[in-house]
């Protein structure tokens, strides 16, 4: 693991979803992910494309992950956003890492947001 990546934790909020311990709005299975809706939606449509497997973020995961868990979880995103209709008419990906992405949930996953126009880009916050 690179220094830089924090350790796993096995109760972080979205473990315990795989684990079946909290409820989901579920979107799509298989054995490298689990997709389902966000609690607290940023768009008409917003999805979570979380691994099975226990990697903190993008960045362990592309490090530690093997070839196959990497293409089974880009297949998964994929289809999951066939699955929502959202291949037509266009969606954003984003991969939160790290203190300055205020990434919340320690565990590697990939947010799907669509269902409307998105604006371009991202906010970037005020540097004081
Ligand atoms: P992050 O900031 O880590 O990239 O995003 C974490 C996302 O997980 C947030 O958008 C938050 O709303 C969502 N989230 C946090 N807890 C839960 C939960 O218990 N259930 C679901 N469905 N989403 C959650």
């Amino acid at each position: 693991m690179s220094a830089a990546v924090i350790a796993y934790d096995p109760n972080n909020i979205f473990a315990r979803i795989l684990r079946g311990e909290i409820p989901c709005k579920k979107v799509y299975e298989d054995e490298h992910a689990l997709a389902f809706h966000d609690i607290n939606p940023q768009a008409k449509i917003h999805v979570l494309v979380i691994a099975k497997g226990a990697y903190v973020s993008m960045a362990d995961f592309s490090i530690k992950a093997s070839d196959k868990e990497i293409v089974g979880f880009f297949r998964a995103e994929g289809t999951t956003a066939e699955k929502l209709g959202v291949i037509e008419s266009g969606y954003r990906l984003l991969a939160n890492h790290g203190p300055n992405s205020h990434q919340e949930v320690p565990h590697l996953h990939v947010h799907i947001f669509g269902g409307q126009k998105l604006g371009r880009m991202i906010a970037v916050e005020r540097q004081s």
